[in-house]
């Protein structure tokens, strides 16, 4: 009777650990991780698409008449031409993990210009959900139009804003929308924006297209060029890349 137990005991012991052995070789065998060179000492990673680094703006066009980009090239930046378009990415982008750097111009501070007209630019994700660019350092507007706002939906959840003239960084991670066949929403899209390295929108659920969006795209595409605003202020831009997910 003893010896009994002593064997079933055995056995079970014998049969998690086959088990647990076998499980463990599964874990091993699920694919590795590619391998990407981070971003350290100014490197961008290796897998990332660079949309601007210096010299020129191949990679945009004016968003009206798909011309070449208007704004202006100034070695490592690029900066907004008042008059011109807003412009917009040749390729197009749905999930994505975006870097984009920006200043907005001191200028526009010595001219006394305030909330809304201080330093406004914006990113839209597929040229319909915009991650707004404004001067935010002492300048007082409505939340959902500062920087680091999904504009007109979700106020950034800090001011991390630093003074005009000072390059400042946003990270972002946007999950697109995706649509039914009858053009309903099936899932609503999804945003995380990192300004100067502080988490400002944690995974909000994006409402639908912001304000001044490019209305000339479908509604219920996958994927759609990225679009950076000319609203008349003299905002750079500079060390754009973007990694598709
Ligand atoms: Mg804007």
């Amino acid at each position: 009777m003893m010896f009994g137990n002593f064997v079933g005991t055995l056995t079970l012991v014998l049969a998690l650990q086959v088990t647990a052995v076998n499980a463990q070789k599964k874990k091993e065998q699920l694919p590795q991780p590619v391998v990407v060179q981070p971003v350290i000492k100014g490197k961008v990673p290796s897998d990332a698409i660079m949309l601007f680094d210096k010299g020129s703006l191949d990679n945009f066009v004016n968003v009206k008449d798909g011309t070449a980009a208007a704004w202006k090239v100034q070695g490592k930046k690029f900066t907004v031409v008042p008059g011109t378009d807003n412009i917009q990415t040749k390729e197009k982008f749905g999930d994505c993990q975006l870097h984009v750097e920006w200043k907005t111009p001191k200028k526009d501070v010595k001219e006394g210009k305030q909330g809304q007209q201080n330093g406004n630019s914006g990113i839209y994700l597929m040229g319909k959900y915009e991650v707004q660019v404004l001067n935010s350092y002492i300048n007082q507007t409505n939340p959902m139009g500062q920087a680091g706002a999904l504009y007109s939906q979700y106020p950034p959840l800090v001011n991390a804003s630093i003074q005009p003239g000072k390059w400042q960084t946003y990270d972002i991670i946007f999950t697109a929308p995706r649509f039914n066949a009858d053009g309903r929403v099936k899932t609503p899209g999804y945003l995380t924006v990192i300004h100067n390295g502080v988490l400002v929108q944690n995974h909000v659920e994006i409402q639908g297209p912001t304000t001044a969006y490019n209305k000339n795209t479908p509604d219920d595409a996958n994927e759609l060029p990225l679009m950076l605003q000319h609203h008349k202020n003299e905002v750079s831009y500079r060390n754009i890349w973007i990694r598709k997910l």
